[in-house]
């Protein structure tokens, strides 16, 4: 699990360490930046869950551990060659697939995916970890289920293919309101916000 302390300060992170909780995710670099300082680089591990310009990939590359939203080939060559130039060796990285086609969304389209994986997989760097959704909202959390059943089945056909090498690709998909969909259809790492942090005040950018 990973728990979304977006719009929550440092504080509530350093709690959530108390209580045992080791994987946190940001959706923006810019509050990363200053958030991840004050509780410690170290003292967690973080996941970039938000669309990542290109101009903030350094800055992305050195403070998280995880990004899962990885949306274009362009952006996965920034990524390993900032990987070489800070002397990072791996960076895990989640393919963003936008399978809802909102305005307001990002990710890669089905159609570029291949593409993208042969690009992650042909990079110095950069390893394959699995697949990351974030479908439309729905008040009927049921509705999202066909959007995390594409996914499934675009990771085992992907997996099927060794995209993961002789790993189970990740599933990053459910949020607070409907993570119980998303189990049923295979999630391997959810994405709770809400659920462990109480409601947000601040409005939030995806
Ligand atoms: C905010 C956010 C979440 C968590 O949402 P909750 O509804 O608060 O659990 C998960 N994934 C992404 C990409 C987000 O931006």
């Amino acid at each position: 699990m990973v728990a979304v302390s977006k719009t929550h300060p440092a504080e509530a992170v350093r709690e959530a360490i108390e209580l045992g909780l080791t994987d946190f995710g940001e959706n923006r670099v810019q509050e990363a930046e200053q958030k991840i300082p004050i509780v410690g680089r170290e003292a967690a591990r973080w996941h970039l869950i938000g669309h990542l310009q290109s101009n903030k990939a350094r800055r992305a590359v050195e403070l998280f551990d995880v990004i899962h939203s990885l949306d274009s080939v362009a952006l996965a060559q920034r990524l390993d060659r900032v990987c070489v130039e800070l002397d990072r060796e791996t960076l895990p990285v989640l393919i963003q697939v936008d399978l809802g086609h909102e305005a307001t969304k990002t990710g890669a389209d089905e159609k570029e995916l291949d593409e993208l994986v042969a690009a992650v997989n042909g990079s110095e760097r950069l390893q394959l970890r699995g697949l990351m959704t974030l479908p439309p909202f729905f008040d009927e959390a049921e509705n999202a289920r066909p959007f995390f059943r594409d996914l499934r089945e675009l990771r085992d056909e992907l997996q099927a293919r060794g995209a993961f090498g002789d790993r189970v690709g990740d599933l990053s998909m459910g949020m607070t309101h409907d993570y119980q969909i998303a189990i049923q259809e295979g999630a391997t790492i959810l994405r709770i916000g809400t659920a462990i942090f109480g409601e947000r005040i601040k409005p939030e950018t995806c």
